[in-house]
């Protein structure tokens, strides 16, 4: 197609991009290995799980376990596909941005913990950030072509989770195989139990305040139960422009690899006559982790990442069975509660908040 709002784009023809991918045996990597395997312009140049068996992908360099900025240094990669769970991606997602490769970022946690740190090394690095999370990639396609001064507000929207309607009575004795059956995703276990108690787009507001530099009262949540809009941007001029599509990992996988391209997926397109859209407020008096959140971002320095790791201890212990559906809350708020607000000057603070955090959330526990 031609014409003068058609962009065209060279970097179709260009060399072979090569993806590291951390985290490749999860729920993500495993959708980016098949966009990877799809696309002729990509290949994977080394893959990374924490501790499952990498044997039946095929990448020239592999690493169980250990440290992913080693992996990354004999790599070179030309994109960081970021998709480990949890604080654990935080050096990854540091050495990419401080060494100007670009990022594609599902790992929430780190920039949600690191995120001064984060963008202090992408200034001084130059690697650019590609979300991979749906909500992100929705907004960061809808902000294409606009400047911060033209937007009104950020609105991410959110499924609600399995337990959206529940009373806090009916949510004392849940197990985990409830908060695990999620409505509109199927996703890693830990992401899962968040989205059950909003701290999923807690950390996802977090997420938004550092990737598009939004104070956060200029970022709002809605309830969208069927994950058919994946968010909105609303402009000063009253117009909202949202991204619609199936909830499907692939779209914003292959978005954040291709950009600016937008490559083919498998996913269908969407049948707008069985479509009805609704949208509800958050109900943050049952569900307190996203209020949590929003509080933590606006204290800053330290508070998102004790926040993570207080939330990371307490998700890991409610899928044991040692912690009831309601406390996890209980632990992040006692945590946030009981921390002294601070900067992190380097990543030293920041281990240093992360590990505190984290004894912490291992005390209440232990009288819990
Ligand atoms: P998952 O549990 O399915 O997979 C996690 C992966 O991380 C595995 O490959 C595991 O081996 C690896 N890992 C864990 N610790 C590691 C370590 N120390 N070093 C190297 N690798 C390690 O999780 P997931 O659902 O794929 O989610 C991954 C990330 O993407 C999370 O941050 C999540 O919030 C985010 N995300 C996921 C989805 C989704 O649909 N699954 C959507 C949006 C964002
Ligand atoms: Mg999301």
């Amino acid at each position: 197609m031609s014409g003068t709002l058609w962009v065209s784009d060279t970097r179709q023809t260009g060399p072979m991009k090569r993806v590291a991918l951390l985290g490749a045996t999860g729920s993500i990597g495993r959708q980016t290995i098949e966009i990877v395997e799809a696309h002729p312009g990509l290949e994977l140049c080394a893959a990374a799980s924490g501790s499952s068996s990498l044997d039946d992908i095929d990448a020239p360099l592999k690493q169980v376990g250990g440290d992913l900025t080693e992996l990354l240094e004999r790599a070179q990669p030309d994109v960081v596909l970021n998709a480990v769970v949890g604080f654990a991606g935080i050096h990854a997602t540091l050495w990419a941005l401080e060494h100007g490769v670009d990022l594609a970022l599902a790992n929430k946690e780190s920039l949600v913990a690191a995120g001064d740190l984060a963008l202090a090394a992408q200034e001084r690095g130059g690697g650019g950030i590609l979300p991979v999370d749906s909500e992100h990639s929705a907004l960061y396609q809808c902000l294409q072509g606009t400047s911060p001064d033209q937007v009104a507000s950020l609105v991410l929207t959110g499924s609600g989770g399995p337990f959206r309607g529940r009373t806090r009575d009916e949510l004392t004795s849940v197990a985990p195989e409830e908060a695990l059956a999620h409505p509109t995703w199927s996703m890693g276990p830990k992401i899962t139990v968040d989205s059950s108690t909003l701290a999923n787009k807690g950390l996802e507001l977090i997420e938004a305040h550092f990737l598009f530099g939004l104070p956060y009262a200029q970022i709002e949540v809605v309830i969208q139960p069927t994950s058919i809009v994946h968010s909105l941007v609303r402009f000063r001029d009253g117009a909202a422009l949202a991204h619609v599509g199936y909830p499907d990992m692939r779209v914003p996988i292959s978005y954040a690899l291709t950009f600016p391209e937008r490559a083919p997926t498998p996913v269908p397109p969407l049948d707008f006559t069985s479509l009805t859209l609704q949208f509800e407020a958050p109900d943050v008096e049952t569900f307190p982790m996203l209020r949590l959140a929003r509080e933590a971002g606006e204290r800053g320095g330290t508070a998102p990442c004790v926040f993570n790791a207080a939330n990371e201890v307490a998700v890991a212990a409610f899928l044991e069975g040692r912690l009831p559906f309601l406390a996890i809350a209980d632990v992040v708020a006692e945590a946030l509660a009981r921390t002294e607000d601070a900067h992190a000057r380097d990543l030293d603070d920041l281990l240093e908040a992360d590990r505190s955090a984290r004894a912490l959330a291992d005390e209440r526990l232990a009288v819990a």
